[in-house]
């Protein structure tokens, strides 16, 4: 399953809770060369230099990888045991790259309620105002790729019912893919 969607939506927080209630799922760490934020958990991510980054891409170890806004995020190819769903939780230029690679994958775009949640949650989370814009920006142009991707949207009213509405919709699409 592939969770996308605009910066400051909760995407992090609801995979975060989402394996965290329901642990027969996988979660990829990737891997990004963006510096780790203020008060961010050293686990969101491997933080990586662009030389480190490069010499993986090189070695073919990643499943896709793209830059957004100047950074390289990547996710590695997956170690996770037979038969357990894997959540990735990428960019829509990811996700286009996992649909030419994996067959029916579900996905994901997560929705604020509305910008101004969505704004709120960019400058709470420590990105000065000038980066929450261009993220706000980008939010728009990420939007309506996913709605071409064919992706499933979900609005984020509260993680509870978002992370239970995700793993509803994993349980389905296994079901049906057995
Ligand atoms: P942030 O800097 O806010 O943590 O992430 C920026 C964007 O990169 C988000 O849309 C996030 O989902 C995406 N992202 C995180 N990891 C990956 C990855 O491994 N691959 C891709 N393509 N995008 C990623």
């Amino acid at each position: 399953m592939v969770v996308s969607g605009p910066g400051g939506v909760g995407k992090g927080t609801v995979v975060a809770a989402l394996v965290e209630r329901y642990p027969d799922l996988w979660l990829s760490r990737s891997w990004t060369t963006r510096p780790q934020r203020p008060g961010e958990s050293e686990q969101a991510y491997v933080f990586v230099g662009r030389a480190e980054f490069e010499d993986r891409i090189a070695a073919g170890g990643f499943l896709e990888w793209a830059e957004f806004l100047g950074n390289l995020y990547g996710t590695p190819i997956p170690e996770a045991p037979e038969g357990v769903p894997i959540i990735l939780e990428i960019d829509v230029q990811g996700a286009r790259q996992i649909l030419d690679i994996i067959d029916d994958p579900v996905l994901i775009f997560l929705e604020a309620p509305s910008p101004e949640d969505q704004r709120a949650r960019l400058e709470a989370r420590g990105d000065p105002p000038e980066k929450a814009a261009v993220r706000l920006a980008k939010a728009a142009e990420e939007a309506s790729a996913g709605v071409e991707l064919g992706a499933r949207v979900v609005v984020n009213h509260t993680v509870d019912q978002t992370v239970e509405e995700l793993y509803r919709i994993i349980t389905e699409a296994c079901a049906s893919a057995q």
